[in-house]
């Protein structure tokens, strides 16, 4: 059962300065639990040899360090390693670790499911089962850095697991902004990547960000037609409205938004598709990042030919667009994109969740 303590993984540094200032404790005290907590991976008070004994009974007594489980730990021979991980209320997670890309990166997840319902992703099989909290965002990064001996070593973090970020809006960037503090693992916003479907309020809010982590935006098609049969929220959120928040999303110097493009055999992928891409980025700071489908049971689409994506790949480039073709990882062990998914758990339908959404 999960206990009622006040969860302190749940807690921004000045909330925990707040909380443990109730009980008469100086703000350094929450700087060394901070501390124990993200940069040596510590979820128990015992282990935390700097606090005199007492006192470690007493915040025993009071919080808890709620930390995601590992349940299984699979290793693709790429070296990626997908992990299983039960939280509190036992619902099931993934998230990912993708060693040497050159960077040491995180995959991790924003929900439990996902409503978006994209026709060729297996998460959005799922329907949303529920947010994660900021303190479940957070906390695959800590299970994830101590697993994989990262905690003192520079890594990346890929907002791209279960879920859609800016639909657990609130949660992610509190998540980010725990990261962030330079009392826990100090990850700076500059080595986060939100990906979004392209929620636009969504994008408008973290273009007033004072933590502006890097935008990955899902395209994945040129045409509305093309996109809502392949990502309903392009009913509600249509090219033209996306692209214009893109265009006027504040960039730092010569940083630039990147354009995911799953690619499906004859679908998407026709020479025609990449020359209205390159109509669709104009006058947009934009990279393209080109996903070919990683295939999935019960996913009625194909994976083009490597021939296929390098011509499309050509057209991009002749059109002086930067392009790069996303090498998916860890396919040997369903750790590659789209292709996390976990079974159980009570969820609405896709459809239902999709009705909620366009309201
Ligand atoms: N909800 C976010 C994060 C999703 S996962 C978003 O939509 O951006 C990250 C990327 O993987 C997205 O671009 C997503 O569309 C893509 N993806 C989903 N299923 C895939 C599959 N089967 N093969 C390849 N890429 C896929």
């Amino acid at each position: 059962m999960p206990s009622t303590a006040c969860d302190i993984a749940e807690l921004e540094l000045h909330e925990l300065e707040a909380a443990l200032g109730a009980l008469g404790q100086p703000a350094f005290r929450a700087r060394q639990l901070y501390r124990w907590v993200y940069r040596r991976g510590l979820a128990d008070f015992a282990g935390m040899t700097d606090l005199g004994v007492p006192l470690r009974e007493d915040l025993a007594g009071r919080f808890r360090i709620g930390t995601p489980e590992v349940v299984r730990k699979d290793v693709s021979i790429d070296g990626t390693t997908k992990f299983l991980l039960r939280l509190a209320d036992g619902k099931l997670i993934e998230s990912v670790f993708i060693p040497d890309t050159p960077s040491m990166t995180f995959c991790i997840s924003t929900q439990v499911g996902c409503a978006m319902a994209c026709g060729f992703c297996l998460t959005g099989k799922m329907g949303l089962v529920r947010n994660l909290t900021a303190g479940e965002i957070a906390g695959q990064v800590r299970v994830l850095a101590a697993a994989t001996d990262m905690l003192d070593h520079p890594f990346n973090i890929v907002l791209m697991g279960m879920g859609e970020p800016l639909h657990n809006y609130d949660n992610t960037m509190k998540a980010l902004r725990m990261l962030h503090s330079e009392h826990g693992l100090a990850v700076s916003p500059r080595r986060v990547t939100i990906s979004t479907v392209g929620i636009v309020p969504g994008l408008e809010r973290l273009g007033r960000e004072p933590l502006m982590p890097n935008l990955a935006v899902s395209l994945h098609a040129t045409t509305d037609e093309q996109r809502t049969a392949l990502v309903p929220p392009n009913r509600k959120y249509p090219l033209a409205a996306i692209l214009e928040a893109c265009r006027r999303f504040p960039l730092k110097k010569r940083n630039r938004i990147t354009f995911e493009y799953v690619m499906l055999e004859g679908v998407n992928d026709s020479p025609d598709d990449a020359r209205r891409l390159v109509r669709l980025l104009a006058g947009i700071k934009a990279k393209v990042n080109l996903i070919p489908l990683n295939p999935a049971p019960g996913i009625p689409y194909e994976r083009p030919s490597d021939e296929r994506v390098a011509r499309f790949a050509q057209i991009l480039a002749d059109k002086h667009l930067t392009v790069s073709v996303r090498k998916s990882r860890g396919r040997d062990i369903r750790a590659a994109c789209g292709q996390l998914i976990v079974e159980g758990g009570t969820k609405k339908s896709a459809a239902q969740q999709m009705a909620l959404l366009m309201k």
